[in-house]
């Protein structure tokens, strides 16, 4: 019998909802690792930028030496998932962002920061997306940020009813605007999992 290994993907462990991440692929199967260092990140195949806060994520990317190896990562190709922050951490620019915020880049979108409001307007919605079939993804947003542009390579994998993109995929970089790590949705990862698969391959 040939046996596939385990796709080796590492989460972006500098702030944010670190953990969570870690059960959904270690649950998929994936050989998971947290990423705080350069060398860290050399040795997996994808990564994952978690939720938390943007601002925060970038000043410590920079203080780790941090944001020239990712940068270089996407631009490599590796396979990158971004949920909340993480989005907001992939596009290429973003609206809203605090005095001298920076992202890493690589997704052509606009994304506007804390697009809903302050920490009460946090909500929860059921979502269909195509690409992932049924039942409806339960996402949950937590001052969460919406694409507000996105250039024509991108596609838009989920919107709310009245058409704005909260997901969206571009080449091997995925982001969605909720936090499907929180709610058992392992579908988005399951996703990001075939894509550092298709790459290795
Ligand atoms: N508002 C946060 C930021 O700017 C994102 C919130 C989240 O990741 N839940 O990074």
């Amino acid at each position: 019998m040939v046996t596939t290994p385990a796709p080796r993907v590492g989460v972006l462990a500098l702030q944010g909802d670190v953990r969570e991440h870690v059960r959904v692929l270690t649950d998929l199967g994936a050989d998971v690792t947290t990423v705080r260092r350069p060398a860290e990140l050399a040795a997996v195949d994808g990564l994952v930028l978690p939720g938390g806060e943007s601002s925060v994520i970038d000043k410590l990317a920079r203080a780790f030496g941090m944001r020239g190896p990712v940068r270089e990562a996407i631009s490599a190709g590796m396979p990158v998932y971004g949920t909340c922050a993480g989005l907001i951490l992939l596009a290429e620019r973003i609206t809203d962002g605090i005095q001298g915020q920076l992202t890493f880049g690589g997704l052509d979108v606009t994304v506007r920061r804390n697009a809903f409001g302050s920490q009460v307007d946090s909500f929860e919605v059921d979502l269909d997306v195509a690409a992932l079939g049924e039942p409806p993804v339960h996402a949950v947003f937590i001052r969460a940020p919406l694409v507000e542009e996105a250039g024509d390579g991108v596609e838009r994998l989920a919107t709310l009813d009245d058409g704005r993109v909260v997901a969206v995929r571009q080449g091997a970089l995925l982001g969605t605007s909720f936090h499907p790590e929180v709610t058992g949705e392992q579908r988005f990862h399951a996703l990001f999992l075939d894509m550092v698969r298709e790459r290795a391959r």
